[in-house]
C-alpha cells in the first residue's frame, strides 16, 4: 500500500513550489501513486481504467515489464550523454526504427521531447531548402518552444513568440470546416498562401495526420496529397508530426500519414515511441540530413541509451503482442460502441478517428454545433468517480479524447462505454 504524502498536501505544495500554469482536468485531481498496463492506482488503492494513457504517451501500457526491464538493466550498465562514445542501445533502435519507415527515410536524430523533434525538423527544411516560409495547419499542435510555438494554430497555446515565416492554412476539418470533406477544396488554400503570401517558394509544410490536442481532427481526405505535390512543387520539404498519431495507434497503419497515401520527407514522432519515456525522433533520408553537417550538432540526451533501450523495448513489444492489430480491432468496436452511443444521447455532435485515437465531441445544439463545455467538465468528472479517466481537447475543451493503451480490451471498451452512457443520462 501506498504511504507517501496524501493528494491535498501535494496540491498545496504544488500552488505554492511549482508552475502556476500547470492545470488539471478533475474538480479534486488524483494523487496517482501506481500504474499497471490499462490501469491507475490512487493513493487508496482505488483502480482507475486509464483511457488517456498520459496524452496517447503510454502505448504498450503502464510499466510494461519488458519496457521497465529493458531501462532498468541499461540503467545498471551505463546511462550517459548520447554524444562521444559509442552505444549499442543507441544505433540498435534507430536500426528498428528505420525499419519501421517506408521509401528512403532512414536517418534517425533523437531528441527528448516532441517540441525538440519539431523544431529540429523546421530547420532541417529551412535549410535544405534555403527558404524560411513554413506552412501548418490551423488548429494544429507542434510544440512550446519559439518556432513549434509558431506552427501551433490554437491561439490558447501562443504566447507572444516573435513569429517569423509561418503561414496557417484552412482546417480540413470534415465537421467544422467550410468545405465538408472534399480536402481538395482545403488544399487549395495552400496554394494560395504560397501564391499570395511568399516567393513562390516555401521551406515546408507540416501537420498531423489526425489533430491529437486539436480534438481529433481527421483530416479531409485528399487533403494530404493534394498539399504534398502543391508543397513539393514550390520547392518545400513535407513534415509529418506523428508526435500523438504514430506508433501503431490508429490500428489501421503504423503511422498516421501512411492512411492518406503519402510519403513524407521528414517524420518527427516522441510521445508513444517511449511508452513513457522521455524521447523523440526526427527521422528523414540521407541526403536531406546532410545539413547537418554544416556545423556541429548536438543533443546532450536526446537519444540516450536508457532511453533508446526503452524505445527499442517498446517496438519488441508493439510486435510481440500484436497491438497495431488490436488498437485496430478494439479501436473499431469501441468506435462502433461510441456511435452507438451517440443515437442516444443528442448531446454527442460527432465520433471520429480511428484505432485508439477516437474522438467524441460534445454540443448544446447539433445545428448550431454550440460547444458544450460546462457539460464535458461535469461527464469527465462523474467518469472519475465511477473509474473511468479519458481525456479532453479540441479547441473549445468540449471534446473527449480516448487514447487508450494499446493493450485495452474489448471489456474495457464495455465498461468505458458504460459509464459514459451514465454519465451522459445524468446531464
Ligand atoms: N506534436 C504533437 C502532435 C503533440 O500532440 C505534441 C504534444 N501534445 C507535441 C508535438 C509536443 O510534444 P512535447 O510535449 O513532447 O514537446
Amino acid at each position: 500500500p501506498y504511504e507517501g504524502p496524501r493528494a491535498e498536501e501535494i496540491l498545496q505544495k504544488r500552488a505554492e513550489f511549482l508552475s502556476p500554469s500547470l492545470f488539471h482536468f478533475y474538480d479534486r485531481p488524483l494523487n496517482i501513486v501506481d500504474g499497471k498496463m490499462q490501469y491507475l492506482f490512487d493513493e487508496d488503492g482505488r483502480r482507475y481504467l486509464d483511457a488517456f494513457g498520459g496524452i496517447a504517451t503510454v502505448s504498450c501500457g503502464h510499466c510494461h515489464p519488458d519496457i521497465v526491464e529493458a531501462i532498468v538493466n541499461q540503467a545498471k550498465r551505463i546511462q550517459h550523454s548520447t554524444v562521444l562514445y559509442l552505444n549499442n542501445a543507441i544505433s540498435d533502435f534507430a536500426e528498428a526504427l528505420a525499419a519501421k519507415m517506408p521509401g528512403d527515410l532512414k536517418v534517425v536524430f533523437f531528441t527528448n521531447s516532441g517540441t525538440e523533434a519539431n523544431e529540429l525538423a523546421l530547420m532541417i527544411a529551412r535549410l535544405y531548402t534555403g527558404c524560411h516560409d513554413i506552412i501548418s495547419v490551423r488548429n494544429g499542435y507542434h510544440g512550446n518552444a519559439a518556432g513549434t510555438m509558431g506552427a501551433t494554430a490554437q491561439s490558447i497555446w501562443k504566447f507572444n513568440v516573435v513569429q517569423t515565416g509561418v503561414h496557417h492554412a484552412s482546417n480540413p476539418d470534415p465537421y467544422r470546416g467550410a468545405f465538408g470533406s472534399d480536402g481538395e477544396k482545403y488544399a487549395r488554400d495552400v496554394e494560395e498562401i504560397i501564391d499570395f503570401g511568399t516567393t513562390g517558394r516555401v521551406g515546408g509544410f507540416i501537420s498531423e495526420a489526425i489533430q491529437g490536442v486539436g480534438g481529433i481532427v481527421e483530416l479531409a481526405p485528399g487533403y494530404l496529397p493534394a498539399v504534398y505535390n502543391t508543397v513539393r512543387k514550390a520547392g518545400g520539404l513535407c513534415i509529418a508530426d506523428e508526435v500523438q498519431v504514430g506508433v501503431a495507434r490508429t490500428g489501421s497503419h503504423f503511422w498516421g500519414f501512411e492512411a492518406h497515401g503519402v510519403i513524407p520527407d521528414i517524420v518527427t514522432m516522441a510521445k508513444g515511441i517511449g511508452n513513457g519515456i522521455p524521447i523523440g525522433a526526427v527521422v528523414t533520408t540521407p541526403e536531406i540530413a546532410q545539413v547537418l553537417t554544416r556545423r556541429s550538432y548536438f543533443n546532450t540526451f536526446g537519444g540516450n541509451p536508457v532511453s533508446t533501450a526503452g524505445g527499442h523495448a517498446v517496438l519488441k513489444v508493439l510486435e510481440k503482442e500484436k497491438l497495431q492489430e488490436n488498437a485496430f480491432v478494439v479501436g473499431s468496436y469501441l468506435k462502433e460502441r461510441l456511435d452507438m452511443l451517440k443515437e442516444k444521447h443528442e448531446i454527442i455532435g460527432d465520433v471520429r478517428g480511428r484505432g485508439f485515437l477516437l474522438g467524441v465531441e460534445l454540443v448544446t445544439d447539433r445545428q448550431k454545433k454550440t460547444p458544450a463545455k460546462a457539460e464535458i467538465a461535469q461527464v469527465m468528472n462523474n467518469m472519475k468517480d465511477m473509474g473511468v479517466l479519458v481525456g479532453k481537447g479540441g479547441f473549445y475543451g468540449n471534446v473527449f479524447r480516448v487514447t487508450p493503451p494499446l493493450c485495452f480490451s474489448k471489456d474495457d471498451s464495455d465498461f468505458l462505454i458504460d459509464v459514459m452512457d451514465i454519465a451522459l443520462s445524468k446531464l
